[in-house]
């Protein structure tokens, strides 16, 4: 079933892409080849300049790729970005609202949708508040309720708990497992740190630097709530440290 590309949100084969330099193409992104289930929560971890985000820039089409193929089995794919990324001149609301804006939806719609996506996050008193006015947790699930608000069938996080502070990326993080469950979307989430990767995802996709390549896919088999404080899930963390550190 692993290998039905119909169960699959996305499937890259051989995928390489380079950036251009004043004088050669560099390799971002050597012979990528991975599949994501649908529904899954799979998370890409890796040394710093593995090329975890260019290859979400390459998923989403922002970026092209120069050779393979990727197959794309989504309708409606959003991003969560690790500097927030929300526009400091619109309000909480504004900001949640602003992909449906662009998509011509009325005002008193997107608005409805907007609150229905603060509250989901756990945000509805703060929708007048702009950006500077809050804190990195709140900005995090305003990102959050704004890649909720267009209904993706594809989340992708790119290091959304690394500028958090340990108690409110956990808070997140619960949360965040239950949009997952209530959604039933496909969510692919880099992110370097290890307990965090073992502790959401179904597999974890290890990168290795120079170029960018695909070292490992691991498959978390623990079950659901996890516990985090059991030796099966150190077991596991150990593991993928290790193997993170043997392509550092
Ligand atoms: P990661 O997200 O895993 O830390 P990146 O995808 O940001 O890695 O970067 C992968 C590699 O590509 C790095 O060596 C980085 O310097 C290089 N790179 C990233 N963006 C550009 C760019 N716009 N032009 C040239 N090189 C880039
Ligand atoms: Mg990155």
């Amino acid at each position: 079933m692993l290998n039905d590309p119909s169960k699959m949100t996305l499937v890259l084969s051989r995928v390489n892409a380079s950036f251009a330099d004043e004088e050669k193409d560099v390799l971002a992104l050597e012979d990528i080849t991975l599949s994501v289930p649908q529904g899954a929560f799979v998370s890409i971890a890796g040394p710093s300049g593995a090329g975890k985000s260019t290859l979400m820039r390459v998923i989403l089409g922002l970026m092209p790729h120069t050779s393979g193929t990727i197959v794309r089995n989504f309708s409606r794919a959003a991003m969560v970005f690790q500097n927030y990324a929300l526009f400091p001149w619109l309000s909480a609301l504004e900001n949640v609202a602003f992909g449906l804006r662009m998509q011509g939806v009325p005002r008193q719609e997107r608005e409805h949708i907007g609150r229905e996506k603060l509250k989901e996050v756990g945000l509805e008193h703060l929708e007048n508040h702009y950006p500077n006015a809050l804190s990195g947790g709140q900005r995090q699930r305003v990102g959050l309720a704004r890649a909720l608000a267009i209904s993706p069938d594809l989340l992708i996080m790119d290091e959304p708990f690394s500028n958090l502070d340990t108690i409110t990326a956990e808070a997140l993080k619960a949360d965040l497992l239950k949009i997952w469950r209530s959604y039933g979307m496909t969510i692919l989430m880099v992110n370097h740190l290890i307990p965090d990767a073992v502790e959401l995802s179904d597999n974890i996709i290890v990168m290795g630097a120079h170029p960018g390549r695909v070292e490992k896919t691991v498959p978390i088999n623990l079950p659901r709530p996890r516990d985090v404080r059991g030796t099966q899930f150190f077991t596991h963390v150990d593991t993928l440290t290790e193997i993170i550190r043997s392509v550092s």
